[in-house]
């Protein structure tokens, strides 16, 4: 279906650092900072405009999975950044819903 959906079926590969029954977790191929981790729902919505009321838990886990991630790579105190891309003037080039986990340096805009 996309890339994303091959990796959740591991037809493509990424190194998993977190999976359960609703998302997987794996570092980004060109990371923006030192910590660049996407947290990916199996579930394929194209993007945050195709979310439904349904898919609010989702999301909500999702949050608190980049939120352990965060932790696990020791940038919860020093901080970091969540970010969901959407559409062309966004810079969305993957369309699967992924959250970007962002960190280990000072970040720019
Ligand atoms: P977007 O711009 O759509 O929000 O972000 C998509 C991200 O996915 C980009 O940062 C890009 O580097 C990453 N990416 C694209 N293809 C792959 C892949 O095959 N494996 C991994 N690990 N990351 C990918
Ligand atoms: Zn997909």
């Amino acid at each position: 279906m996309c890339i994303f959906c091959d990796i959740i079926n591991k037809k493509s590969p990424a190194k998993i650092l977190y999976e359960d029954d609703e998302m997987i977790a794996f570092p980004d191929i060109n990371p923006s900072a030192p910590v660049h981790i996407l947290i990916i729902p199996k579930k394929h919505i194209k993007s945050a405009n195709e979310l439904k009321a349904e898919d609010q838990a989702l999301l909500g886990k999702m949050v608190l999975t980049a939120k352990k991630l965060a932790k696990e790579n020791k940038i919860d105190q020093s901080g970091y950044r969540l970010v969901i891309n959407t559409g062309k003037d966004s810079g969305q080039i993957i369309e699967h819903l992924h959250l970007h986990l962002l960190g280990g340096k000072k970040l720019g805009f």
